[in-house]
């Protein structure tokens, strides 16, 4: 059985492993909350973790068999929450990883749900529509006993969308002899998604620098912006931060970098991008080397791509104040100890990109309640949501003189224990 609580020893060879990383940090947090150690073996072990083999008739005819997994790390707080991916790197570590991250990103924002984590090894890229549609249903229809809006409720993860989601519900639906639309969230809006869901974590992610500035007495116009990755997250945060005055100057993407010290023109590059197919060459800014843009001099760097980019190896070169972390995972424990010498702030992954869950909260609640609100109202609330759990991290840093990453994980281990320690353990 893997548990998070085994001694944790990060070097250079494994800085990059996602299940270290979540270990390192729990241990730390668990360290200064003084937790004791059957409290950490329950937090640092996954609740349920379930394997299934996925038969899937090809167009061919041929059969072919996937593995798929869904760990529900804990569901102390409420069912498990956590997107499925379908990728051919999927391992049980990682899901397990990515399930207790969900657990700690829900409990700081103080949301009523649990984590989890769903995996498919498979490479959706060669397969057909039919084939993603089979896979997806007949992969619902294994874990289905362990799914529901009060056990657990998947979202989308790396290569899936709104329509495996629709897909799941369909499946779910079926069996359960009546429309569950809350059994998932990502959902299109048709099927009870909810108004502001494509826009919240970009949304949330500007929502929490917006809070560090006023730490800093600083206004949206006098602050320089680099994003890596325009796709959901960092596309969203560039759109509504350039709408609110940021000066975004460097946008980086896997195929290139493109720089405007004056600031860009999001719209415009984005509209490039749709007809081009790259960021790069758009006329009103110079092309720059990918590589290297993530070290310009800027206010706020948003890593909102993909894990592992602030390393050891670079965190020394990076020039922002403050590092907002829109991907999951982008900054390593390494990592960590020289953005703190350098005084970076911080605000870490598990509460700066929590925007999307906690609208994903909002559509479970809409759908539940079979009442929908409008744009603003789901706004308002992502606001006060992401206002308070932010004063609550960054309060929190002060109290216990820590920095943000590990106050927000003590915040969230305290929250989950506390819980626990409430209902007791039953047996
Ligand atoms: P996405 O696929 O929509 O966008 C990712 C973008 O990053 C793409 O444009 C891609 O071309 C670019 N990219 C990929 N690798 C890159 C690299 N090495 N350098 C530069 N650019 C690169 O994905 P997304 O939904 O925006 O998610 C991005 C990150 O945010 C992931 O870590 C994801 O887990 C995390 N996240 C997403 C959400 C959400 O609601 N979408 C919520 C929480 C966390």
């Amino acid at each position: 059985m893997a548990t998070l609580t085994s001694p944790v020893s990060i070097s250079l060879e494994n800085e990059n492993n996602p299940w270290l990383a979540a270990a390192a940090r729990f241990e730390e947090a668990a360290k200064r909350l003084k937790l004791d150690d059957g409290m950490r073996k329950v937090l640092g072990t996954s609740a349920r973790e379930i394997t299934v083999h996925i038969p899937v008739q090809l167009d061919d005819g041929r059969l072919e068999v996937f593995t798929g997994y869904r760990v529900q790390h804990s569901v102390a707080r409420g069912p498990a929450k956590g997107g499925i991916r379908f990728a051919p790197d999927v391992t049980l570590d990682e899901v397990r990883a990515l399930a207790s991250w969900m657990t700690w990103k829900c409990a700081v924002v103080n949301i009523p749900f649990g984590g989890g984590k769903g995996g498919v090894i498979c490479d959706p890229h060669v397969l057909s529509e039919t084939e993603l549609e089979k896979l997806t249903r007949r992969y619902t229809a294994e874990i289905i006993d362990f799914l529901g809006p009060e056990r657990d409720v998947p979202a989308p993860d790396v290569n899936t969308n709104e329509q495996t989601m629709a897909w799941i519900m369909d499946t779910y639906s079926m069996h359960a002899r009546h429309t569950t639309t809350a059994v998932v969230t990502g959902k299109p809006m048709a099927l009870g998604g909810s108004r502001g869901r494509p826009e919240a974590t970009g949304r949330g992610c500007m929502m929490v620098t917006l809070k560090a500035l006023q730490l800093m007495n600083r206004s949206p116009e006098d602050t320089s912006v680099v994003i890596q990755g325009m796709g959901n997250v960092g596309g969203m945060a560039a759109r509504l931060m350039k709408a609110k005055g940021f000066k975004i100057i460097a946008i980086v993407e896997y195929d290139g970098a493109v720089y405007n010290p004056g600031g860009l023109d999001i719209a415009a590059l984005q509209a490039y991008r749709k007809e081009t197919g790259s960021i790069t060459g758009f006329p009103e800014a110079e092309d720059m080397d990918r590589h290297e843009a993530m070290f310009l001099p800027c206010d706020v760097l948003i890593p909102a791509a993909t894990e592992n980019v602030v390393t050891s190896q670079n965190a020394e070169r990076l020039r922002c104040k403050i590092l907002c972390e829109g991907a999951n995972g982008p900054t390593t424990p390494l990592a960590d100890e020289i953005l703190a010498d350098k005084k970076v702030f911080v605000i870490p992954d598990i509460l700066a990109n929590a925007g999307g869950v906690t609208v994903s909260y909002f559509e479970w609640v809409q759908d539940r309640q079979g009442f929908f609100w409008n744009e603003q109202l789901v706004n308002e609330r992502l606001q006060e949501i992401m206002d308070e759990s932010f004063d609550s991290v960054v309060g929190y840093a002060r109290t216990h003189q820590v920095n943000n990453r590990i106050a927000a994980y003590m915040l969230a281990l305290d929250r989950v224990a506390h819980a626990i320690k409430l209902r007791g353990i039953y047996a």
